[in-house]
């Protein structure tokens, strides 16, 4: 439980943060709420040489309109997103699941740009992210680029960020009106989904799922048979077509198909009826 030797330097501006990560390339790594990065050196599972501490990079922390979507900050933390009034009127969804990420204390320090970059299929919000079909800004030694969430989740823990880039907004279209759910189904409130569904009705629904596969997935099948006029109990039936949802101490693979149907199938009947 003791991480490998490191050095440690603390960024006081992004454009700090990407020097430093040019000067220091695949040696280093970004922390920011360091609740996923820390344990998995504690674990040996990451070593970096240098870490680059961007946690104090308040321009990199907020929520704002802009037109007919809503940006946030990679560095704004789950609380924040939980309680921000611009995301309770126009992506509710997003305000609620980070209010259903772990516990206080995880909320308190951990950062939606580090959830996703993270890329970790067990997490919530790059499944809201892929659901409301959300994009990416990403800036690095080449400039500024702006990936869609349904490219960047590549592989386990593996996403279309290149080493020398950080993640810095995030973009999505606002809801105004639209119905939405969240089912996460854990054995404690303060637990990870052993599978969780985000569904978004309206003009341009969205399902996808937390848990189903080594990456955020979206529930295409499930798409695809609402798009053709499916019941929500013959779309739900498709939940887990395709996937191959890991095993672990907390269900198996059929354990975790059979509920991805049953939530999607509460999900797509909570988000229909606003
Ligand atoms: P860090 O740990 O600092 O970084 C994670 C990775 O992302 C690192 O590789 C880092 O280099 C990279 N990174 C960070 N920021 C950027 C950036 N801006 N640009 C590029 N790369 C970046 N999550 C859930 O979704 N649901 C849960 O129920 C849940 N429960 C948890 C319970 C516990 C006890 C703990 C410890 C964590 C839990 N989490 C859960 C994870 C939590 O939400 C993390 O905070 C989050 O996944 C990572 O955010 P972070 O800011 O802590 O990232």
């Amino acid at each position: 439980m003791i991480p490998a030797a490191f050095e440690y330097q603390r960024a006081q501006t992004l454009d700090e943060a990407l020097r430093l990560l040019t000067q220091n390339g695949e040696d280093a790594k970004l922390l920011a709420g360091g609740h996923s990065l820390l344990p998995l050196m504690k674990l040996r599972l990451a070593a970096p040489a240098v870490l680059i501490d961007i946690g104090r990079l308040s321009e990199l922390s907020y929520v704002r309109e802009d037109g007919d979507q809503v940006v946030i900050g990679a560095l704004t933390r789950h609380r924040d997103l939980e309680i921000s009034d611009v995301l309770r009127t126009h992506a509710p969804v997003l305000a609620h699941v980070a209010g259903q990420v772990g516990d206080p204390q995880v909320r308190h320090r951990g950062t939606i740009g580090g959830s996703i970059a993270h890329g970790d299929p067990a997490s919530d919000l790059p499944a809201v992210c892929l659901a409301v079909g959300a994009t990416f800004t990403v800036v690095g030694a080449n400039g500024e680029r702006s990936i869609a969430a349904t490219d960047f989740f590549r592989g386990f823990l593996e996403t279309a960020l290149t080493p020398d880039e950080v993640l810095t907004e995030i973009r999505m279209p606002k809801l105004d009106g639209a119905g939405w759910s969240f089912q996460k189904f854990n054995r404690r409130a303060q637990d990870w989904a052993i599978v969780g569904v985000v569904a978004v009705a309206g003009a341009q629904p969205g399902v996808a799922l937390v848990n189903m596969g080594p990456v955020p997935l979206r529930a295409t099948a499930v798409e695809t048979a609402l798009a053709g006029g499916a019941s929500p109990t013959d779309a739900a039936a498709h939940a887990a077509d395709g996937l191959d949802p890991p095993a672990d101490l907390n269900a198996s693979p059929e354990y975790r198909r059979h509920l991805a149907q049953v939530l999607v199938r509460r999900a797509l009947e909570e988000a229909r009826t606003p």
